[in-house]
């Protein structure tokens, strides 16, 4: 196992902020932690590294305990928001620093810093000064630093939210190509889900301290567990419904049919929670009459959101509750705040979502 996490815990004071947590991720997977503020991902991170101290739990790192090894003998690359390159050191004496710590060679030095430098495409600015390269370029620095003294884990605590979009984005595939690379296994802390779910092989989505989820990015947007993380990742309509009949999947939904797939153990008019993403649901114009499908309900046009290649048209269902519908956009979208639309969606898209 790459790294090993049994029931931790720490407290600050009256302060919980991590409690029981339980990880196993294989060596050379990548995980990714969200979750809303003071969840506790940062402490997770800082005690994996040794710079907080669990009250109680085991650390285990490929299989060997570490609670009692101090953080410089841990051998974690570690690469935080704030990139903290040494101002005074080019790029390449900048990615060199931990292996001149550590008593390597003149001539190792140069072979693996050179390789570091090819890897993540600084080569030719490696004479550099931090001062004198791009937010994203010392990004690659902080990250090939990390990685010089090949860590068995690498941690990285939102290491690219100083970023502008665009760069954000190349710079998530970039650590993600180079993790895999190089076979790291990494923990990777984020409050941007969209960015966890595309470049992880598994999320863990914390609240207070625990764990609600844990699972590959799949999974966690189609099948989450509970109403938090049905609300955290991803867009989402919560239907509130009420059991009609569970074995034959009828739902009722202020006064509409809801039709689902997935069993229901819950008795006849017991209330339950149904999540519809909204780009599984078709807007079509009120008078259109052409389409069939399982579930349809009647609303008005309550607000639209360009997002580029999609709208986001909010719809007031049964003038009670707001759904979002992802609309492609494309030239014949002709949809008008005020103007009343129908929503389709079939019985495969709808998530019952276990009250725990
Ligand atoms: P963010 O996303 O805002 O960085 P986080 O999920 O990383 O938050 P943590 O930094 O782990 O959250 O904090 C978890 C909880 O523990 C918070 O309530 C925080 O205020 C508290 N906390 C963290 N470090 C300390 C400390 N050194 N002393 C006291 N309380 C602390």
């Amino acid at each position: 196992m790459g790294l090993k996490l049994v029931n931790l815990n720490k407290t600050f004071g009256k302060i919980t902020a991590v409690k029981n947590l339980n990880i196993e991720l294989e060596k050379g997977k990548f995980l990714s932690i969200v979750g809303p503020s003071g969840c506790g991902k940062t402490t997770t991170l800082r005690m994996i590294a040794g710079f907080t101290t669990p009250d109680s739990g085991e650390i285990y790192i490929d299989d060997r305990l570490i609670n009692d090894i101090p953080p410089r003998k841990r051998n974690i690359g570690i690469v935080f928001q704030n990139y903290a390159l040494f101002p005074n050191l080019n790029i390449f004496d900048n990615i060199a620093f931990g292996l001149e710590a550590r008593g390597f060679s003149k001539d190792e030095i140069t072979g693996k810093v050179m390789e570091l430098l090819e890897i993540t495409g600084l080569l030719e600015i490696k004479d550099h000064f931090p001062s004198q390269i791009s937010g994203g370029q010392q990004q690659r620095v902080a990250l090939a630093r990390a990685l010089a003294i090949e860590p068995n884990v690498l941690l990285l605590d939102e290491p690219l939210s100083a970023l502008d979009a665009k760069v954000r984005m190349e710079m998530r595939y970039e650590i993600k190509r180079i993790q895999r690379e190089l076979s790291i296994t990494a923990i990777y802390v984020t409050h941007d889900q969209e960015e966890a779910l595309s470049i992880s092989d598994y999320v863990a989505v914390m609240k207070s301290g625990e764990i609600h989820q844990y699972g590959e990015p799949r999974e966690i947007y189609n099948k989450p567990a509970n109403l938090f993380v049905a609300n955290f990742v991803g867009i989402s309509n919560i239907l509130e419904c009420e059991v009609d009949s569970p074995e034959e999947g009828i739902l009722n939904f202020a006064g509409n049919i809801i039709l689902i797939n997935e069993r229901i153990e819950e008795k006849k008019e017991t209330t339950v929670n149904i999540l519809v993403r909204p780009e599984n649901i078709k807007l079509i114009k009120i008078t259109d009459n052409k389409s069939t499908i399982d579930n349809i309900l009647y609303g008005k046009v309550n607000g639209i959101t360009f997002l580029g290649p999609i709208a986001r048209v909010k719809v007031l269902v049964n003038e009670r509750k707001n759904m979002l519908v992802d609309v492609a956009n494309t030239p014949d979208f002709n949809y008008k705040i005020g103007e009343e639309v129908k929503l389709l969606f079939s019985r495969e898209v709808c998530r019952f979502i276990p009250k725990k």
